[in-house]
Formats: structure tokens, sequence, C-alpha cells
């Protein structure tokens, strides 16, 4: 009997305990893609066209077997069962809120047919990595110490014998694929290799450096599972330089992923949600009023602090933004311009390729002080001395910001300093960062005093 292997963020085909469990079911395996439009409406361009190329490089790994089906997945599940006549539909095991709700819906609609779940996106499942007495874990070092005592699995073999379902019907993507863009199973294994070849060993070094394009831009791949991170552990582990600080700093950040995904899962409300309830109560800026030119500002890039201007910039070129630059320009909408950081997360996820729920809500939580980070809601990044010493020769500021490429060396983060440095178009500082520090602190005081 034909066995359905629905994918969904693990667009590749080695390492996939699905399409294993899939094959050993015993027949022909039919792979499957839903476009669903509840997904697809809050991503951008720039998502979409990533989504596109990964499905083509999937199509071709999969020797052209790949169904692509539009629609709700509850119905379109069932739908492409009954054409075949399929016994069991294969998934990785969603974790995401949505995803777990989904696939509720559609094991229900499925009726007699199971839905089989097997691995999941992560190096070990969240809900797996507990504390001695069983509970989870809110801080980070405790959890990344704990997710490498439990290990995790070698990674799955490509089944023998394979055969594809073929002769189903098809849908077209509903959205226009047309671009340059490469993403799939082969470009993942392509960059992986050049990061292990080129940047693993100084990683630690260059990671916070934006100007210096020496992270392993892997979280494309991550989100799509064009690679799963066990390949990428087992690889680092065989690795001549897998045991140098550069790459265990590597495998630190990979457990940040697996981190935050764990958090969600425990906690499936924090995707929209302050974590910390004793935060819950903060004023915040009113969007669609008083903050709606800033908000607009800081969108486009034209705050007139250039590390921001330049991270946001990046993100509507690229759909990519280096992770200090992150933390700097949420750090700018949450506590400069006092807006609560969904209104950030939502606009990341819309524009970022790598945009990811949990690492990214959680992401923007920890810059917020409403998430995971034990300290420091009284750490205000300062948008100049953090590009200075991050970005030291203003070369990142210089590479998104035109206006300021005449800005030579540091003069780039304080343009202002500098006689011409505005001559060419570059706005002034839409906030004065010092006060609006202040106000930020007196904002938090306040409603943890509210308590
Ligand atoms: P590298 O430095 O090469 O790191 C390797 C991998 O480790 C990454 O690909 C990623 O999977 C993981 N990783 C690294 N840092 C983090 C981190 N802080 N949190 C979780 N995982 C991490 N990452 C996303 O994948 N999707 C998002 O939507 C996302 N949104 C973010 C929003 C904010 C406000 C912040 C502060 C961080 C966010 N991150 C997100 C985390 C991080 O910025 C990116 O993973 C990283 O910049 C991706 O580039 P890279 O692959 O070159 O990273």
């Amino acid at each position: 009997m034909t066995a359905l292997l629905w994918l969904r963020r693990d667009l590749r085909l080695h390492d996939l305990p699905a399409l294993l469990a899939a094959h050993e079911a015993g027949g022909e395996v039919l792979p499957v893609f839903v476009a669903d439009p509840a997904l697809l409406a809050s991503a951008g361009t720039v998502r979409l066209a990533h989504l596109a190329a990964a499905l083509t490089e999937l199509d071709e790994s999969y020797d052209g077997a790949v169904v692509v089906r539009v629609g709700r997945p509850e119905e379109e599940i069932p739908r492409l069962v009954r054409e075949v006549g399929a016994g069991s539909v294969h998934v990785s095991r969603e974790t995401t809120p949505y995803g777990r709700e989904r696939d509720e819906r559609t094991d229900r609609a499925l009726g007699e047919v199971p839905l089989v779940a097997t691995g999941t996106p992560y190096a070990v499942g969240p809900g797996l990595v507990r504390k001695a007495d069983g509970g989870s874990f809110q801080v980070f070092t405790p959890f990344s110490r704990a997710w490498r005592e439990h290990g995790w699995p070698r990674p799955a073999p490509l089944p023998d014998g394979l055969r594809w379902h073929r002769g189903v019907e098809s849908s077209p993507l509903p959205w226009g694929a047309g671009s340059d863009v490469s993403c799939g199973e082969t470009s993942a294994h392509a960059r992986w290799e050049e990061f292990l070849e080129e940047d693993l060993e100084g990683y630690g070094d260059g990671r916070d450096r934006p100007d210096l394009d020496v992270t392993s831009q892997m979280s494309v791949h991550l989100k799509y599972g064009t690679i799963h991170p066990r390949t990428m552990l087992a690889d680092i582990a065989a690795h001549p330089a897998g045991r140098t600080d550069g790459a265990q700093r590597f495998v630190t950040e990979l457990c940040w992923r697996e981190f935050y995904a764990d958090v969600l899962w425990h906690r499936p409300e924090s995707a929209w949600s302050d974590l910390r309830e004793d935060l819950r109560g903060m004023a915040y800026a009113d969007v669609d009023g008083e903050a709606a030119d800033h908000v607009r500002a800081w969108q486009e890039g034209r705050t007139g602090f250039p590390f921001v201007d330049a991270g946001m910039r990046q993100l509507l070129a690229e759909g990519w933004m280096h992770n200090r630059v992150r933390m700097v320009v949420a750090s700018f909408l949450v506590k400069d311009l006092h807006v609560w950081w969904g209104h950030g997360a939502r606009y990341f996820l819309e524009h970022l390729r790598d945009g990811d729920i949990a690492s990214n809500n959680h992401g923007w939580q920890w810059v917020a002080g409403t998430g995971t980070d034990p300290a420091p809601y009284f750490r205000v990044f300062n948008p100049v001395t953090q590009g200075e010493r991050f970005d030291p020769d203003g070369a990142y500021v210089r590479r998104y910001v035109p206006e300021l490429a005449h800005v030579q060396g540091r003069a780039a983060h304080q343009p202002w300093t500098v006689p011409d440095g505005l001559a060419h178009g570059y706005p002034e500082r839409i906030v004065d960062h010092a006060a609006e520090r202040v106000e930020a602190l007196r904002r938090y005081e306040e409603a943890k005093g509210s308590r």
C-alpha cells in the first residue's frame, strides 16, 4: 500500500526518519507538499522565493516525484489519501503551536488512516530535555548542559530500494517563483561544506561582527529543513576542528535554536504573549497612533541611527540580518520607540527568509526582557556604541546605507559629528537615545511596581 510522506519543515531527502518510516510501511512512497494559505498569508516575497527554490531542489532530489497541493492540509491530505488509496501518512513531528493544531485537525480528518510522526526538525525533539525532577528549563545555560548530556542520534540512512508513487496530478505554486535564489538540499550542503572549511574554526572570534560575513547563513536551511541539525552536529564531531572553541561555540548557537523550540513546546501561548507575567502590564506606544511614523521609519531604515538603519535595509534587501544587528534593531524598537515586541516580531516574520516562530519570537522576548533571559530588563543597547564596537570601521553601515558612503571609518556611526555627514540625504535621529533609555526604564519599573 502507498504511504504518503507529507513534507513541511523537512524539505530534503537525506537524514529524514519520516521517509524511512514511510518506506518501511512496505509499498510505494508519495511525497507531498501542501501550500497552506494560513501560513503563506504572513510570508513576504523573499520568504516565498526561498520556499519555491527549496521545493524545486526537493523535486530534483526526489526524481520528480513530489506532488504539490494548494489548500487547507486537513482537506488536501485526506483527499490525496483517498485518491491514491494510501494506508498511512508520515510526517516529522511538528512542535509549533500552529503546526500542532494543524496536525491534530488533519489526524482527525484522516479517520482510520494513521498520521505517523517520526523525528522532528531538531537534534533533540522539543520536550525531551528535562530537569532531574522532570520539569522543563526556562534558562539557557542549564538547558544547554542537559541537551549536550542527552546527546542525539546519528543521521538517518537513505532507505534502500525506495519506490515513488507516480502519476498523481500536482498543482502549480500559488505564487510566482521567479527569482535567482538558490535554496534546497544541494545548496544547503554546498554552503555547509564551505562554512566548515572556511569559517568553523574562527567562528567564535568573528561571529559578532556583521561586517565580516563569517557566520554560517545556515538559518534559512534549518528553517526549511533542507539539512538537519543532526547532520551538522555529526559533521562537526568528525571535523578536524570539531573540538576547537569556534566549533563548540557554533554547537552552542545551534542549541539556542533547540532551546527556544523547547520553551515554545512547553509554553505555546508564549509565541504571542509575554513569557514573564510580571511584565505583562507594561505601557507601550500605540503603533496605529502616536508611534506610527516612528515605526515606519524603523521598518524602512530611516531612524537616523546608522547601525539600526543598515540592519533594517539589509532585512528588506536580503531577507536576512546578522544576529548582533537583530538584537540592536529589536532593542531600538522596544526600548527607544517603546513598541511592544510582538509588532517587531511580526514584521521580522514577514521579511526574514529564516523567519521561525520559536527563534524569532523568543529572540524578540529575550531582547525585550519579557522572555527567557534571567537578567536584565535594564539592558538597553546603545545603537551607536554597539555599531562602533561590532562594525569598527563602519563598513557594514556603508554597505547598506549609500547616503553614508562618503563618511570614512567609524564616523559612519555618528555622521552628525562630521561636517558633511548628513549632506547626502541621510536623516536626522528620530529620538534622543539617552532620554528614551530613561523612559524605557521608567516603564519597566512602573510595570513591575503595578503588580
Ligand atoms: P550562525 O551564527 O551561523 O548560527 C548557526 C545557527 O545557530 C543559526 O543558523 C541558527 O539556527 C542558530 N542560532 C544562532 N543564534 C541563534 C539565536 N540567538 N537564537 C536561535 N537560534 C540561533 N533565527 C532564526 O533562525 N529565525 C528567526 O526568525 C530569528 N529571529 C530572530 C529575531 C531576533 C530579534 C533575534 C535577536 C534573533 C533571531 N534569530 C532568528 C536568531 C539569529 O539571529 C539567527 O539564527 C542568525 O542570525 C542566523 O544567521 P546564521 O545562520 O549565519 O547564524
